[in-house]
């Protein structure tokens, strides 16, 4: 059996940025062939998973093309364009396949698609016709549609947030598709959607893994997948929504039920996943307060791993505001702070205007200070999170600032913090500090709640806040909770 693979993934920010373009999925993440084997083999990542599945089975896996970058701005046209091309040359080029595996985020926008899932594969069933297995796999913060689940044989989302379920969803996807090409099983989708935008919330507690275990009480009963789908919030299309995909083993009323069961749940709670979050100075008299260290503050609102670049100062400001010393700040992005503090060398006393470069009427106006360049690096590491173990990170040029008592690491690439590799990188045990601050909405959580006293989450103005209100819609579609009081949905 012979099933090919391929990835475009991009989650995109339509409100804030510009437009991104073909080189900057060329800089960050773009293999054909073989390289992508190379890449991905033995990564806990989407594509790592379907590699290795297909060693498992004995299936050749036929790897085509693959375009990934962080999040950022509406996916200029042409390079949709382009990676679609890729995708559909390499998939053609594979030759006879029984199946296709794709790894897609769900929450891309190029200009004049709201929708780049569903007409990727849209595309795909096209071009491979309607009898071959097409599967894909999604984040949970995408925008579900119809198109994609008319084009799909099955779309498996991630269950969890953090996404440490990724590499298992890949496995997964090729295990479905070696069953669905030898008849083992027929998967059947049924998707409900609901009139909800959900601001980002983990699956490790709460509300949201109440639900999951509403969904992994369905798979237990025999269906093949069900899957909370968070939805994408910090956009601006029409199709913004929380939402259930369940798969069934042709039984489109047993999908149906519980679909609608899981979102019944979900619509009945829903007061529960709105976000109420202190601001900077509040957070860090509250970590002052507790008793063990380190205590981990989260920068939510200005999170690059939702399309904000990761450069505002107010949880920084907060920091050297209440005079806190034992902190560390992993990490601020500020290419042009990393540059000069790698022309001063180490050891160089600088003044440093950090952040402030981008929309500072909203992140923040840039801080100014004395600093001390502790050390500077390549900003290169190899993850050891859960989440995409054993794969590379490249933060670019990156430097360790010593202002007042507080660690400050600046990096060049608009990253979220995931682990303590930064730190590391830069000689930084966060374990000696009381205070370790980082941009990131919850995926820091697979690396730092095993060593963390405590965490707490800080919602400044920011393009990533979790008040969803102070974010100017104009496209999505409306009545919506909790934009808008007394919404209805009945199922
Ligand atoms: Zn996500």
């Amino acid at each position: 059996m012979r099933i090919a693979i391929g990835q475009i993934m991009h989650e995109t920010n339509t409100m804030f940025g510009p437009p991104t373009p073909v080189d900057e999925f060329q800089r960050q993440g773009w293999e054909t062939g073989r390289e992508i084997l190379e890449e991905e083999t033995g990564v806990r990542s989407y594509l790592g998973g379907m590699i290795e599945a297909g060693e498992r089975h004995g299936v050749k896996i036929v790897p085509t093309f693959s375009a990934n970058a962080h999040p950022s701005g509406t996916i200029e046209r042409a390079a949709f364009d382009t990676m679609l091309n890729n995708l559909l040359a390499g998939i053609r080029d594979a030759g006879e396949v029984d199946a296709v595996c794709v790894s897609l985020h769900g929450a891309g926008s190029a200009e004049g698609i709201d929708d780049i899932e569903g007409t990727i594969l849209q595309a795909i069933r096209e071009q491979v016709g309607p009898g071959v297995p097409v599967i894909a796999t999604l984040d949970l913060h995408c925008h579900s549609t119809d198109l994609m689940i008319e084009n799909a044989t099955a779309l498996l989302t991630v269950h969890e947030y953090p996404h440490v379920d990724s590499y298992e969803r890949g496995f997964e996807a090729v295990e479905l598709a070696v069953r669905a090409v030898t008849g083992t099983v027929k998967p059947v989708m049924h998707l409900t959607r609901l009139p909800m935008a959900v601001a980002p919330i983990t699956s490790f507690h709460g509300p949201a893994r109440m639900v999951n275990e509403r969904c992994w009480e369905w798979e237990s009963k025999g269906l093949l997948d069900v899957t909370f789908v968070h939805g994408y919030p910090h956009t601006d299309v029409p199709i913004i929504s929380a939402s259930v995909i369940a798969v069934a083993d042709d039984d489109p009323d047993l999908a149906k039920r519980a679909s609608e069961d899981v979102a019944g749940m979900i619509w009945e709670m829903r007061e529960e996943f709105r976000s109420e979050l202190p601001q900077p100075a509040d957070a860090i008299r509250e970590a002052l307060e507790h008793d063990g260290q380190p205590v981990v503050i989260a920068e939510v609102s200005d999170n690059p791993g939702g399309g904000s670049p990761g450069s505002g100062t107010h949880l920084l400001r907060a920091l050297i505001e209440a005079g806190v010393t034992e902190a560390t700040f992993g990490f601020i992005y500020d290419p042009p702070t990393a540059e000069q503090a790698h022309d001063a060398g180490v050891g160089a006393e600088i003044e440093v205007e950090i952040g402030g470069k981008i929309d500072p009427a909203n992140l923040g106006d840039a801080v100014r200070a004395k600093a001390y360049v502790k050390s500077i690096t390549d900003g290169r590491y190899i993850t050891t999170s859960p989440m995409g173990q054993g794969g590379e990170r490249n933060l670019g040029k990156m430097a360790r600032l010593v202002i007042g008592g507080i660690d400050v690491l600046i990096g060049s690439e608009s990253h979220q913090t995931i682990d303590t590799g930064p730190f590391l990188l830069h000689g930084i045990s966060v374990d000696r500090y009381k205070i370790v601050a980082l941009k990131s909405q919850n995926h820091f959580r697979a690396g730092f709640e095993p060593i963390a006293a405590k965490i707490i989450r800080t919602d400044p103005p920011g393009w990533t806040t979790s008040n969803l209100k102070q974010l100017n819609y104009q496209r999505i579609s409306r009545p919506i909770w909790p934009l808008d009081e007394g919404v209805e949905w009945s199922g």
